[in-house]
């Protein structure tokens, strides 16, 4: 139309002064590189405004969310209708997505008119004329009698809260009826066709049609995140990053952002490009002063064929001319705006070079033999850090609403499964209350003579009476063997009013064939460490008393007799369950023949925390390790330990209580995976409440929840990569990375792909899901268990209220960003008439046991005298 003004004006005034009138304009309409670069900023500017939540309102370029949160993954499927309305012509289609061997798509169109004076009639009779078509067309496919999925294109700018709904904000092109600017869209079609009664339909989507054509482009090319229209109108969509959009809640993932660009420079900030032509046509328009830019795209091509003159040569030369340069300002100014989108994508995935694809629509584009080639080159030449593929729309944006609508589509049933799926792993108040009382129970058996054999939770006296009283002096060696690492330390504890700990340790490796070999080759490599560490700590000759943190459940006689029930977590070494640890110690020492240790107590890592922390406050009571495994030690009253002789004080008891569960009472609440990370560890069936909580297990829990959402097709394009099958792979600390809050989902995706997980944005939000529900679990089945405890210490006391702290130790417990708070705020929950104070253990398996080792010479020496 600029150029048809520019013609008019051409033909009918040539005269020498207007001729180069004309071209002092069209001189005008080149545009530099320098002012293209400056319009790119200037709209990127815009971008940012209509992104934020201040600046929206006034902001030109509206960036309307779409709640379109992802392309097509190759998956979907089923039988969808498109409606079409806002291009040139009103299309329903029929889409077809089947899935035999290759994906196909099928489609049926019918192009319906839309008079003139419905498009400017009233609202009602515009949708009684689309539901009219729709039945129409519904008839001739003879589905009138399903309900089929409708996606809706719909190319005028509309405010969207959800996916199936837009308001739409203005009219723009030929359209203008009357009562729907301000109107759900959605709504006012299906009063249309609840008032006809003929057929029922379920409209799923609104979509613009740029985001129609992107997620068609999507289909075939992955890569496409940028959606192009330049035809009747031009307009532009792309996927943003959800913490950039300020207007919808959350921050995963992406959208798409419909940028409704023909708006920018309604605020005037063209004004210094625009020419008097441009000026004209706003004028002439339905919508004066609005898409200002779009129509200086407007259907350039068609002049030379509607002008029906008889041009001579030099008119050739002269239309030729305007309609080049008015045609490439169009594509210039295009180039502009897409490039700054390019910058933003770039940006946003913090990439030095972009690859992407723009998929794009529209007759000028198509159809203007130069239009598309200048575009790309200007963009590139804007844009140099890019590599962008132009792909063309097929079939438009019929098929893009039918795609969204099936994304939409697989996407909710997706949902639904993988919300079924961890709603398992949701624990409601009242199972969490069933687990307390279950652990209430099994605490009573482990403890009553009767029923300590066949329970399961061993509630194992360790003749630890007390926690320490300061008194505690000298210089002691402890061994630190079930954990990841085997330490040997040098511990020097001073009483009196300065009272202090030195500790000086070395760690050493056990290699897991020493794990798995003989247990005499694990206690003989268990003592040459000790002499490596007597040697550098020059002490070999001292003769030292020695406190063996041994953390695996053993039934102790004495402080310093321990048989060893089972191995758990990593160990499995032969000749050792049923003998006593501290008698294959002191063999292993004798074997070596080159030093003497005085042994006086074997303790577990639990106690050891507790005594750690009871040196520091007298109110704990409590041991707590979430590490590796997970275990609990309290002091429980003499008189219900029926195991031990003598009613009078308290002694610590080790509950193991990583067993609870294994006869099966927790079998209602374990699931599928629980089963199998079991099934497949060193002791199946054993320490079924362990492999629900701690940190050797909830890695190889989510993988295998990972593998089951892949193998039904919800993650990594239903890819199993090698990784993914490899035990182990997911260690428990890619749970704490993953749920970090400080964490963007590029980071998760980053950990992800070390992992060797190819992942896409919706891929690490399922991840990222499933960690949390995993995680969360384990926490709340941990507070189940401590509010068992401290409710029982509290009834054993015959207290309305008990103020009680609990020694913590273990690495998930204090590097996972949530686990923590979890666990304390489900104690709270079901033990409400305690207050619980929870205290992180500095080395308790170190520190604890030289002061059971202390407390335990004490006692020995006020024995003997
Ligand atoms: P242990 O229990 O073996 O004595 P830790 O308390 O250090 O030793 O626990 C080690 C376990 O903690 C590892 O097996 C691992 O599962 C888990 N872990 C390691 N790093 C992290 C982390 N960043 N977040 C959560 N868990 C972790
Ligand atoms: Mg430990």
């Amino acid at each position: 139309m600029i150029a048809a003004q520019l013609l008019a004006y051409y033909f009918t005034e040539l005269k020498d002064d207007q001729v180069k009138k004309i071209d002092k304009y069209l001189y005008a309409m080149r545009l530099s590189d320098e002012t293209l670069l400056d319009i790119m900023a200037r709209f990127r500017r815009e971008m940012k405004n209509g992104l934020s939540r201040d600046f929206n309102p006034t902001a030109t370029i509206k960036m309307l969310p779409t709640f379109v949160r992802s392309i097509p993954d190759g998956s979907e499927k089923g039988d969808f209708i498109a409606l079409d309305l806002g291009g040139s012509y009103f299309r329903i289609l029929r889409v077809k997505v089947s899935h035999e061997k290759k994906q196909t798509v099928q489609m049926e169109t019918e192009i319906y008119n839309t008079p003139e004076d419905i498009m400017h009639g009233t609202g009602a009779r515009l949708f009684d004329h689309v539901a009219e078509c729709l039945g129409d067309f519904m008839e001739k496919q003879q589905i009138k009698d399903k309900k089929l999925p409708v996606g809706f294109t719909f190319s005028f700018p509309c405010r969207q809260s959800k996916l199936d709904e837009g308001i739409l904000i203005t009219w723009t092109k030929r359209y203008k009826a009357s009562g729907v600017e301000g109107a759900d869209v959605v709504k006012l079609l299906n009063k249309a066709i609840k008032k006809r009664g003929d057929y029922d339909a379920d409209i799923m989507a609104v979509v613009n049609d740029t985001v129609g054509t992107m997620m068609t482009c999507g289909f075939d090319d992955q890569r496409c995140e940028v959606g192009l229209i330049i035809g009747t109108g031009t307009n532009a969509c792309y996927m943003e990053e959800m913490r950039h959009i300020d207007l919808v809640e959350g921050d995963e993932g992406r959208m798409c952002i419909n940028t409704e660009w023909g708006a920018f420079g309604d605020d005037g900030s063209l004004e210094d490009i625009r020419t008097e032509f441009d000026r004209e046509i706003d004028r002439g328009s339905l919508n004066p002063g609005k898409q200002l830019s779009k129509e200086g795209l407007n259907k350039a091509k068609e002049i030379l064929t509607r002008l029906g003159v008889e041009p001579s040569h030099e008119d050739c030369i002269a239309v030729h001319h305007v309609c080049t340069i008015v045609s490439f300002r169009s594509a210039n100014l295009v180039a502009c705006t897409l490039g700054a989108i390019l910058n933003q994508l770039r940006d946003n995935k913090g990439v030095p070079r972009l690859r992407t694809t723009v998929g794009v629509d529209g007759s000028l584009y198509k159809m203007h033999p130069q239009y598309a080639r200048r575009l790309h080159k200007t963009t590139r030449r804007l844009v140099p850090d890019s590599d962008v593929r132009f792909l063309l729309s097929e079939s438009g944006s019929g098929k893009g609403a039918a795609m969204v609508t099936a994304v939409a589509y697989r996407l909710a049933e997706q949902h639904r499964l993988i919300a079924e799926t961890l709603a398992e792993f949701k624990l409601t108040h009242e199972q969490l209350l069933q687990v307390k009382k279950r652990m209430r129970m099994e605490m009573e058996a482990g403890m009553k003579k009767k029923t300590h054999d066949s329970a399961k939770v061993k509630m194992l006296p360790t003749f630890v009476r007390s926690t320490p009283d300061g008194t505690e002096n000298g210089d002691f060696l402890a061994l630190d063997l079930g954990g990841t690492n085997f330490r040997v330390l040098l511990v020097k504890i001073r009483s009196g009013k300065r009272r202090t700990v030195e500790m000086h340790n070395k760690i050493y490796a056990i290699p897991v064939e020493v794990m798995l070999g003989t247990g005499e080759e694990l206690f003989d490599h268990i003592v040459a460490c000790i002499s490596d560490f007597l040697d550098y700590m020059g002490i070999k000759g001292a003769r030292l008393p020695l406190g063996f943190t041994f953390s695996f459940p053993c039934k102790q006689t004495s402080l310093d007799a321990g048989i060893l029930l089972n191995w758990t977590k990593g160990f499995k070494a032969t000749d050792c369950e049923g003998e006593d640890v501290v008698y294959l110690l002191r063999e292993g020492i004798k074997r070596r023949e080159e030093f003497d240790l005085d042994v006086v107590a074997v303790v577990n890592d639990t106690v050891g925390t507790m005594m750690t922390c009871a040196y520091e406050d007298p109110n704990c009571e409590i041991g707590l390790i979430v590490g590796t495994g997970s275990n609990a030690c309290y002091m429980e009253e003499m008189r219900n330990i029926e195991m031990v002789e003598g009613d009078q004080g308290r002694m610590c008891v080790n509950m193991e209580w990583g067993a609870f569960g294994d006869n099966g009472c927790l079998d209602d609440i374990r699931t599928i995976y629980d089963k199998a990370v079991d099934d497949y560890s060193l002791n199946a069936g054993k320490q079924r409440y362990e492999k629900m909580i701690s940190g050797m297990y909830l890695g190889e829990i989510v993988r295998n929840i990972l593998i089951d959402f892949t193998k039904r097709g919800f993650l990594f394009r239903g890819q199993i990569s090698e990784t993914l099958k490899t035990r182990s792979i997911f260690e428990t600390k890619f749970l704490s990375q993953i749920e970090s809050d400080r964490l963007a989902l590029l980071q998760v995706r980053a950990i992800l792909q070390q992992l060797g997980l190819n992942s896409t944005c919706d891929d690490s939000i399922i991840v990222k899901t499933v960690c949390g529900a995993v995680s969360r679990r384990a926490a709340q089945l941990c507070g189940a268990g401590m509010a068992a405890v401290v409710d029982k210490i509290r009834e054993n006391r015959g207290l309305e209220h008990l103020e009680i702290t609990v020694g913590v130790d273990g690495t998930l417990y204090k590097l996972h960003p949530h686990f923590s708070k979890i666990m304390h705020q489900t104690v709270k929950d079901l033990a409400p008439k305690c207050d619980v104070t929870f205290l992180l253990s500095e080395d308790g398996s170190g520190k604890g046991a030289a002061l059971i080792t202390a407390v335990g010479c004490r006692l020995r020496d006020a024995e003997q005298n």
